[in-house]
């Protein structure tokens, strides 16, 4: 196994964070110690595949002659494990930088995560995050890397680490290209030395891999390029696999679209859509959930030039005869095939979540839930396909209990004929937005209103402007176009409103008590319960955003608001008696100062509760002598 040393042994220490990750992966992924196979095989057909790809543009290889393949061999007695690859190989510097430490972002983000979260499933999280070779750390206490890189100039080096800390590296008499892992087995995992059992294990998880993969000299894999067999020859259990191997992921995918496209543009491609959204989905790690092949050789990991940002989270792979072999990555940027494999692959996956939508509701909402808020930023990126993202958007509705979602086309089914304009409130959540006055109205008249729960819907609805030929109106905003109410029947002399003129007294008094702090004062048609409401002039943003706005620390100026007020409340009804006795009253005065903090407490906005409390502990005090 190991090679002569040829020069003397450097010992480095691993960083903070990754002793860390090593304790987290032992203690998290002790349920599934196979995984550790499952990385390495994935490990050694990344680097075969880098390899196939330089023959093609390189002469100059070390050992050009090397079969392409994966061998692992095994020894019970002595608990040894190895696996070699004629792969590329890595160079000193590569060794430090992709084994020795934590180079990947994303896993540092996982760290983070997985701190806030302890009680979620770590092996999920551990999935989407890729901790790949340390996980061999929990099946054994020293692991043995020796590599030479693909470049005829290269050197032989041997790196050793127990995982605690620190590791070593020597340069090493090494003629074969590529790496060898080697290790001796924990007591407890002696069965990863038994040729039976890693055996079913890489049928299992590996029989796909595109190279041969040798157990004591055995080949077990047996599919290949699984992308290229047709619809019956794919068998489910194998393509389930398949994707945990090219998404790194742990469950099996939650639906996947499989084309062979004919025609102007070559290509075969098998898509997956994941159960899960990963912890953070805009940020998404490198965005490399898509590998590129030409002619069924490994181009690259880049879902970019193939996918729009909004279905990033997609994962697969894309086959196409249409590229040159010796394509780069600038060259694939700007190529009219990517392009046009692009816009194709694009039309399937919406036609296909259209086709869930419409037959499994059931899936196509678990996508939206996970998928959603990245899914339709798509409105405005994708113009062309900007109309089929807004008939798969989905919100919560006062039609429906908490937790289920209606289409915009269930919306419009379900208006009036009187009504023309398609509503929303925007908020928090749904506990919060059942109890904003502005919905008094549309409750009473039993006028369904779309309820925003996602943060992102404030960023898309308001552009949608129209949906057959309805305009989507915020209930916040000022000018909707409320029917005048009819008065009820059985409505009493208390629920009658003040005349206008009392009305328009009052609201003098509103306006010169406030001043500069609002926009305006007028009457409400919107209101049933409350005395007052605030709501946005019809240039305003949607309270919404700009509260996120505050969240996110930008700068802005609160904006001045409209007050509403009820002149049908009996509150509203007392300040104008007391507005008829004295304009002055300082209990009016007071009064409305009150209701107007209060409105601004229920919109979030309330900076100073000071004197907001000194106020009300003054009113009542009057009110109880
Ligand atoms: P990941 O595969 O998710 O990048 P790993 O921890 O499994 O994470 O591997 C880190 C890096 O080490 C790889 O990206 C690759 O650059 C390098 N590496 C690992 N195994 C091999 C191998 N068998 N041959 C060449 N390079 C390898």
């Amino acid at each position: 196994m190991a090679e002569s040393s040829v020069n003397s042994k450097k010992t480095y220490k691993f960083k903070a964070e990754l002793n860390q990750l090593l304790h987290l992966i032992v203690h998290s992924l002790y349920t599934h110690p196979e995984v550790f196979l499952r990385e390495l095989i994935s490990n050694a057909s990344d680097a075969l595949n880098k390899i196939r790809f330089m023959q093609l543009t390189h002469q100059d290889l070390a050992d050009p002659d090397a079969e392409l393949k994966i061998k692992i061999s095994l020894d019970p007695k002595k608990q040894l494990f190895t696996i070699e690859d004629s792969g590329i190989g890595m160079t000193r510097d590569e060794l430090i930088n992709n084994i020795g430490t934590v180079a990947n972002s994303g896993t540092l983000k996982f760290l983070e995560e997985i701190q806030k979260n302890g009680k979620t499933q770590k092996s999920d999280l551990i999935g989407q995050f890729g901790v790949g070779f340390y996980s061999v750390f929990m099946v054994t206490d020293e692991v043995i890397v020796e590599t030479r890189h693909a470049d005829p100039d290269s050197k032989g080096y041997r790196w050793i680490s127990n995982g605690k800390g620190s590791f070593t590296i020597e340069e090493i008499d090494r003629k074969k290209r590529g790496t060898s892992i080697s290790f001796r087995l924990k007591d407890d995992y002696k069965e990863f030395s038994e040729t039976y059992r890693v055996k079913s294990i890489v049928k299992k998880y590996s029989n796909f891999v595109d190279f041969p993969i040798e157990i004591d000299k055995e080949k077990v894999n047996s599919v290949g390029a699984l992308w290229r067999l047709s619809k019956d020859e794919l068998k489910e259990a194998e393509l389930n696999e398949f994707y945990k191997f090219v998404a790194n992921d742990f469950e099996p995918p939650l639906g996947h679209l499989h084309l062979s496209i004919e025609g102007a543009v070559n290509f075969k491609a098998l898509i997956f859509v994941p159960q899960k959204a990963p912890l953070n989905l805009f940020y998404d790690m490198e965005n490399k959930g898509i590998h590129l092949y030409a002619n069924r050789i490994y181009i690259q990991d880049d879902a970019k030039e193939l996918f729009p940002e909004y279905l990033k989270f997609l994962r697969g792979v894309v086959d196409t005869e249409d590229l040159p072999l010796n394509i780069s990555r600038e060259v694939t940027q700007h190529s009219p095939v990517m392009a046009k494999i692009k816009s194709i692959l694009t039309t399937r996956v919406l036609s296909m979540l259209e086709d869930w939508a419409k037959n499994d509701a059931g899936k196509y909402e678990k996508f939206y839930k996970n998928f959603g808020p990245l899914f339709k930023t798509g409105i405005n990126s994708d113009f062309a396909n900007r109309d089929k993202i807004i008939k798969l958007l989905r919100f919560e509705s006062t039609a429906k209990p908490k937790g289920e979602i209606v289409s915009l086309d269930d919306y419009v089914s379900r208006m009036k004929e009187s009504q023309n304009e398609i509503y929303y409130l925007s908020g928090k959540n749904r506990d919060i937005l059942e109890k904003n006055p502005n919905l008094e109205y549309f409750r009473k008249n039993d006028i369904e209103v779309l309820l925003l729960t996602d943060p992102v819907d404030v960023f898309i609805v308001p552009s949608i402007n129209e949906y057959e030929k309805k305009s989507l109106k915020s209930i916040e905003k000022a000018d909707i176009n409320l029917e005048e109410e009819k008065k009820d029947k059985d409505d009493t002399s208390e629920n009658e409103s003040l005349n206008n003129t009392m009305v328009e007294s009052l609201i003098a008094v509103f306006k010169e008590t406030l001043g500069e702090k609002v926009e305006d004062v007028t009457t409400s048609k919107r209101l049933v319960n409350s005395p007052v409401t605030l709501v946005v002039g019809k240039e305003g943003l949607d309270p919404q955003l700009e509260r996120m706005m505050k969240m996110m620390n930008q700068e802005v100026t609160p904006q001045k608001k409209i007050l509403e007020i009820n002149p049908r409340h009996q509150l509203i009804k007392n300040l104008s008696r007391l507005n008829i006795g004295n304009s002055h009253d300082p209990i009016l005065r007071e009064s409305i100062l009150q209701l107007y903090e209060s409105a601004l407490l229920i919109d979030g906005n309330l900076a100073n509760p000071t004197e907001f409390i000194q106020r009300m502990t003054n009113l009542m005090e009057k009110a109880t002598k």
